[in-house]
């Protein structure tokens, strides 16, 4: 029996009434581009992350470029990143013109080492973008508190993170503002791109809502130059049905975590440490081994597909290339070692039993 990385045909094929249902209703409406589907989407994910305010745009990477130049964020300035993320949230941030300084991640966590952000603050630093990487949140108190004193906003990056909690809190209600991507393999993904700002700030959210529309409040009225990068109706239609799953899914996802760790916790695999202030999304279970090439060619003999994420770090892509000039070799070691193990809702404990037994098979 084949475990696939993650089975998203199986989830939407367990499904598609409710997907189809939705199809049919944005079909016959007539209205495919902000209308009531986006608007309905909107509040409820607001209330679902517990925000006042939530955005719908055209992609996660868009979600966090839209809320950096609504910030006033752009050339000469500096933003710090996580040198171990997904390269989308450095390319928000050049995308305004501005610079991307990265910081180490904790080893431990994987995400951005709050003690080293300090040394990294210029008199041109304007916010901080934390990545909840793998979905598990970020050291949140102490990167808010950093930004306090040095007077920085702070971005949370939550693609990974639908419904995940720090201190009990739902991520996208943690900072100034957060994007949210809706790709696909997210954790609340559509049937193709889409994304989203929430956000408490009032200001803000009026101004994401303009830039996302060609800058206009009034149709033929540009008060400043837009941007047209919107959630359109049918995705957020067809979100609407898989946001009500939602909390269901999560579930499923701490299920198999949870088989996966009692599984593995005496082997020689590195397991993800999960902080007491954080349950994760679980968006990915990422463990470290050492000879991982052959161990995921075992696994894959066995019928278990692996993935890494990532397997070169934004700093070392030509993308990038002479443009930030130290090494970061925390996040080098960690490219170098990481495997993630198949997780996803579709998944039951059965197929993830399984996949521990393949694990420990290829280790012995
Ligand atoms: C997926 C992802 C993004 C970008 O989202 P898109 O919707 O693909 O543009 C940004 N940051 C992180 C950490 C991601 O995983």
């Amino acid at each position: 029996m084949e475990i696939p990385f993650y089975d998203l045909g199986k989830l939407h094929k367990g499904m598609r009434g409710e997907l189809e249902t939705a199809f049919q209703r944005v079909i016959d409406s007539g209205v495919y581009v902000l209308g009531n589907e986006v608007e309905a989407f909107e509040a409820e994910f607001a209330d679902y992350c517990g925000v006042k305010h939530c955005i719908g745009v055209g992609s996660g990477l868009s979600a966090l470029h839209l809320t950096l130049v609504a910030l006033g964020i752009g050339r000469g300035d500096e933003v710090i990143v996580p040198a171990h993320t997904f390269i989308a949230t450095w390319l928000a941030v050049s995308e305004t013109g501005a610079k991307p300084v990265p910081v180490e991640p904790d080893a431990a966590t994987y995400n951005i080492n709050p003690h080293l952000i300090e040394d990294a603050i210029t008199p041109r630093t304007k916010a901080i973008i934390p990545v909840h990487l793998y979905g598990q949140p970020a050291d949140m108190d102490a990167i808010s508190l950093l930004a306090r004193q040095h007077g920085l906003k702070v971005i949370e990056d939550a693609a990974q993170a639908h419904g995940a909690r720090y201190k009990g809190k739902r991520t996208g209600g943690l900072a100034d503002a957060a994007g949210f991507s809706f790709y696909p393999g997210k954790n609340l993904g559509a049937l193709g791109d889409g994304g989203a700002v929430t956000t408490q700030d009032d200001t803000l959210a009026d101004r994401v809502r303009h830039l996302r529309n060609y800058g206009s409040r009034k149709k033929y009225h540009h008060e400043i130059r837009g941007h047209n990068s919107r959630l359109d109706e049918l995705q957020a239609a067809l979100l609407r049905v898989k946001l009500k799953h939602l909390e269901r899914w999560q579930a499923r996802r701490l299920a198999i975590s949870r088989v996966y760790v009692q599984g593995l916790k005496a082997s020689p695999l590195v397991l993800p440490e999960v902080l007491s202030s954080a349950e994760p999304s679980w968006h990915l279970f990422v463990v470290c081994c050492h000879q991982r090439d052959q161990f995921r060619k075992k696994l894959e003999v066995d019928g278990i597909q692996t993935a890494v994420h990532y397997p070169k770090p934004p700093h070392l892509q030509p993308a990038y290339r002479g443009a930030v000039p130290e090494g970061f070799p925390v996040t080098e070691a960690i490219h170098k070692t990481v495997v993630s193990l198949p997780m996803g809702p579709a998944m039951d404990d059965q197929q993830a039993e399984r996949v521990v037994q393949s694990c420990l098979n290829a280790l012995d």
